[in-house]
């Protein structure tokens, strides 16, 4: 392991190093950005993804809501 994507050779994250192809199990070594290009199925560490905010963006819109009322 590199530690660097082998695309295009950028630093990986904590969560990224940990992240493997969700059929082979292999470690990807590969960036976020260059996994979405490829729609490549993964598995990682979710306690290390930043990526995947779905329930962050409706606790905004939640919020943003109440907002209104104020
Ligand atoms: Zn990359």
């Amino acid at each position: 392991m590199s530690g660097r994507c082998s695309c295009c050779n950028v630093k990986l994250s904590e969560y990224e190093l940990t992240l493997k192809h969700a059929i082979t199990l292999e470690y990807m070594d590969t960036c976020m950005k260059c996994l979405q290009g490829l729609n490549i199925p993964t598995i990682g560490r979710e306690d290390l993804n930043q990526y995947e905010v779905d329930d962050d963006e409706y606790d905004a819109m939640d919020n943003q809501e109440n907002d209104d009322d104020f």
